[in-house]
């Protein structure tokens, strides 16, 4: 029997039957003996809002019988609900969309021996701001000061929260009240509310837009300089290209113009590559120390995208510039803390070698991966649900694209092989719905009506976790 909303007045008789048949909390918790395995708390309120939900329900019309509000019906209601309230909010998912620096999904994962360093000063105390030689309080960036210099060839560094507050912390410094010459070609936005024309105003920093959109010539920026003017600011465009007919000015014929006029050079580089990455098939870009060797004053970049380390902002250029940065006050709101500071150490001190930088940095391991290996990964995959699946979902190969991401190197996409699913017992959108809902959540992507399983984003040890989650979905639905 459905009963529908009154509009006004009295619910319904039957309404109120029902309503009359929900349980009371006392008699609820009578039922679960034994207790389950939750603080007392949590269960006692995991019944109410239970309670609450079937009143709602009710209330509004919901197809709800006399049945279901029965001891029978309503434990399995609340193991569930308990289950889903037990689980931590902030989990681990498996990232079958392709995308290596994926945003939304934690964008680089921490090699182990960067975890060890995490868990080691995490769980003892440490030299944080201590000076071991002089016994002073030291600076937390300088752990890490020399090893950035090495590594860029620069005179000088330190680190912040993330590139955005590395950007404005530049700008903050060296443009307040005064005037930034920037191409119009590249005033983007980067994600969320990150616009380097927003950022700048913030900063109190005066935006000066040069150039056309598509091109923008070095007399462009020379006409523009001025006695206001602080600083030339080069952005890499990281999440898009223009093609077609466009030109930018030559990084060193900036480089020298700034010079000739003494004004400072900062480049916001986004991603910031240590190696470079052309050899694996993607598109040469400038490495961080190639930029500083071009004589650039200022060069901020992440820690997370294409570096392959902990959500930072860094720093490195000039030895004065730098020194004024450090000694903006606004540093302090933008620190990084001791784990950052340990996983970057760690994953730094990788890049002294190159080729052990390549193998044990996951974003770069990724990236690099052969073709064979994804492959080696999609036929395990099929081999360990094929079987199982086959009465309920089609399960083929396929050869498909993934994706640098983290508005790293845009339009480049890499040759990956996929395990494509097309469900038979529901909508391709149902299947993607009910792997984002397991407790081990699974990420693809839907394309042509079918979803796609990258393999270049799965490890090999979590295949076989994997097929365990595509079974359970199915199970699911098939019990
Ligand atoms: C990603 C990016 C940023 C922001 O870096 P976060 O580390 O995400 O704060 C700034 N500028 C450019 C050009 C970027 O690509």
């Amino acid at each position: 029997m459905t009963t529908k909303p009154e509009s006004a007045g009295q619910p319904a008789a039957s309404t109120q039957r029902l309503l009359r048949a929900i349980p009371k909390v006392d008699e609820f918790l009578g039922w679960l003996v034994p207790a389950p395995d939750a603080p007392a708390s949590l269960v006692k309120n995991s019944v109410r809002q239970l309670l609450e939900s079937l009143r709602q329900e009710i209330l509004t019309g919901a197809p709800i019988k006399p049945a279901d509000l029965t001891q029978g019906s309503l434990l399995p209601r609340l193991h569930k609900l308990l289950a889903s309230r037990l689980r931590p909010n902030f989990r681990t998912v498996i990232n079958a969309t392709g995308v290596v620096v994926h945003t939304n999904l934690g964008r680089s994962l921490l090699p182990e021996a960067a975890m060890e360093s995490l868990l080691a000063v995490g769980s003892r105390y440490s030299n944080l701001e201590l000076d071991l030689t002089t016994g002073k309080r030291g600076s937390r960036y300088s752990l890490v000061e020399d090893i950035l210099c090495e590594l860029t060839g620069a005179e000088a560094g330190l680190v912040v929260n993330n590139n955005a507050a590395a950007v404005m912390l530049v700008l903050d410094t060296l443009a307040k009240g005064r005037e930034v010459i920037v191409s119009r070609g590249q005033l983007v936005e980067i994600g969320g509310s990150f616009r380097i024309p927003e950022v700048m105003s913030r900063t109190g920093a005066k935006l000066v837009e040069v150039g056309a959109t598509n091109r923008t010539h070095l007399r462009d920026y020379e006409n523009a300089i001025s006695g206001e003017t602080a600083l030339l600011l080069k952005v890499h465009t990281s999440n898009y290209r223009i093609i077609g007919f466009a030109s930018e000015v030559p990084l060193a014929d900036l480089v020298a113009l700034a010079a000739k006029r003494n004004i400072p050079v900062m480049e916001d580089l986004g991603s910031g590559c240590l190696v470079d990455l052309s050899r694996f098939g993607l598109a040469k870009e400038p490495t961080v120390g190639e930029v500083v060797r071009a004589g650039v004053d200022v060069v901020t970049f992440s820690g997370d995208k294409l570096l392959g380390g902990p959500q930072a902002g860094l720093i490195v250029g000039k030895k004065e510039i730098i020194a004024q940065i450090k000694a903006n006050p606004m540093n302090r709101a933008l620190r990084i803390d001791k784990f950052t500071l340990a996983g970057l150490e760690t994953v730094l001190r990788l890049y002294f070698d190159e080729e052990q930088a390549l193998a044990a940095i996951p974003t770069l391991a990724m990236l690099a991966v052969p073709l064979a290996d994804i492959d080696r990964r999609a036929k395990r995959l099929r081999r360990l649900i094929g079987k199982e699946l086959g009465p309920v979902c089609r399960v083929e190969l396929k050869d498909i694209a993934s994706m640098v991401g983290g508005g790293s190197l845009p339009e480049q996409p890499l040759p990956s092989r996929g395990v494509v699913l097309a469900p038979l017992d529901r909508s391709v959108n149902e299947l993607e719905k009910g792997l984002r809902e397991l407790p081990l959540p699974v990420l693809g992507r839907i394309e042509d009506d079918r979803l796609l399983l990258d393999m270049r984003t799965v490890a090999d040890k979590e295949i076989p976790l994997l097929a365990n989650c595509l079974k359970e979905v199915f199970e699911a639905k098939n019990k």
